[in-house]
């Protein structure tokens, strides 16, 4: 039986219509990759400007990633953390995760993803809220086009209608806000600042109408990504931190993109003023070679952990694969490669030829409705018409014929759900010559679904 058949066969896929899946199998194959380079079972070869799934951030197939993963294989494949047991590894990578944290952090506890991190952060500002003799304290505010996982906590924070249908989610105490989207969400002619107070007043009215002892957190990506790389105003996240502030509500930054230099800086905090109590990480912490999440915590969260265990006994929260020691080593020579190579700065480098080739190839097309961006994170977003602004009726189709157009011309980009757009997050060792192909394969798929859309 051909590899495809048996896929069809066999196994049903994340995010895919499954019916049609049944029907005609998968699109491709992927079976080897080099740099930032796939290559399918015919032997076609794509330059994949989405590293993955914005996550192969030291390219694919990095010898000295095989080396050490071999290495800590021979040496020791897995033991377990629970109950204080623990491997050299992770206790090493904890050291320096605390002190490459944007802001300070005091501990750090380990997961296998985005959203189970995420989950985690959801358990522990409810343990958090438990042990301070508050439990009603409870609501998590997430934001519409935020993205967050997928298990049945994190699935309603992401803030995709098409991600709760047919789940039953968001859970009861989950709420959603608007985003810092300029191209939909600004008011004709306010400026940056004043859309920033605008979301910020409106998000004190909706903490205050929920009742302020309710709301325990927020969560939110420095830069959202799925939701198609929304770069906030300057004074968005210092404004929005006033107001949770004021009513003692907890700020999670979810880092799962943007963390470990996406943006050109080390992470979206950094990038975009925020001051987190709770962080999470993964995807780049590994370069998506292993799985790995990490959630870190503030002091100001750990000490009020710590008053838990008189009232709890042992914290009751922990995965098989808490701390793997494979994980840790494919972290710890992922961050050695980054900092080595300094490829922080070539991606702010190269983000700005990105941004040069995007506006150059997409600024003046009639359908271009924004160009956005920061470091190696961008997207375009498609409009049925600029003046008036006008989205397409059927939403999401236009970008998808986009990355059908670009991936018949060899280029992996990504059709966002939340909105036409299509995104750029390649591998950090991309070369400009790289860069530019994946650009002109998108803008000619942009031609091909002009072209399609007339006949
Ligand atoms: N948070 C963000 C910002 C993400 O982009 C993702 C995944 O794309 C997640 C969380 C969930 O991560 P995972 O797919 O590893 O569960």
């Amino acid at each position: 039986m051909e590899i495809e058949e048996k896929d069809k066969n066999y196994l049903f896929h994340p995010m895919t219509n499954l019916a049609a899946h049944e029907q005609t199998g998968p699109p491709m194959t992927v079976v080897s990759a080099h740099g930032s380079t796939v290559t399918d079972r015919a032997g076609r070869d794509y330059l994949d400007a989405m590293a993955g799934l914005w996550c192969v951030n030291v390219g694919y197939s990095h010898p000295e990633m095989a080396d050490a993963l071999r290495e800590q294989t021979l040496k020791l494949p897995y033991f377990h953390a629970f109950s204080s047991m623990g491997t050299d590894l992770p206790a090493q990578l904890s050291e320096r995760l605390i002190e490459m944290a944007p802001v300070p952090m005091s501990k750090v506890f380990y997961g296998n993803s985005g959203s189970d991190a995420n989950d985690t952060q959801a358990k522990l500002v409810w343990y958090y809220n438990n042990v301070l003799g508050r439990p009603e304290k409870k609501k998590i505010i997430s934001r519409r086009r935020g993205y967050h996982g997928v298990t049945v906590l994190s699935g309603g924070l992401t803030g995709f209608k098409n991600l709760h249908d047919g789940f039953d989610l968001p859970l009861p105490m989950i709420r959603h806000v608007r985003p810092p989207h300029g191209l939909w969400e600004r008011e004709p002619g306010q400026t940056d600042d004043e859309f920033a107070t605008a979301l910020a007043v409106e998000l004190e009215r909706f903490i205050i109408n929920e009742g302020p002892e309710t709301v325990a957190a927020m969560i939110a990506e420095p830069v959202m990504a799925a939701g198609g790389v929304i770069v906030p105003p300057e004074t968005y996240f210092p404004k929005i931190q006033e107001v949770l502030r004021r009513h003692d509500v907890l700020l999670i930054a979810d880092e799962v993109v943007n963390g470990f230099g996406r943006l050109g800086v080390p992470f979206g905090s950094n990038a975009v003023n925020m001051q987190p109590d709770l962080m999470t990480v993964a995807k780049g912490i590994t370069s998506a070679y292993v799985p790995l999440s990490a959630v870190l915590v503030s002091d100001r969260i750990w000490q009020v952990m710590l008053e838990g265990s008189a009232k709890y006994g042992s914290f009751g929260h922990g995965y098989t694969y808490s701390a793997h020691p494979l994980a840790a080593a494919a972290a710890m020579k992922n961050l050695d490669i980054i900092e080595r190579d300094g490829l922080v700065a070539e991606v702010a480098r190269k983000g700005e030829l990105l941004s040069e080739l995007l506006h150059a190839a997409f600024a003046d097309h009639p359908n271009v409705g924004e160009i956005r961006g920061r470091g190696l994170m961008a997207a375009v977003e498609f409009v049925e018409s600029r003046e008036p602004l006008r989205p397409f009726a059927a939403q999401g189709a236009f970008a998808g014929a986009v990355y059908q157009g670009a991936l018949a011309e060899g280029v992996i980009t990504r059709a966002l759900p939340a909105a036409d757009t299509v995104s750029f997050s390649p591998p950090f060792v991309v070369t400009e010559s790289e860069l530019e192909r994946m650009v002109a394969g998108v803008r000619t798929g942009l031609d091909r679904a002009v072209e399609a859309q007339r006949k």
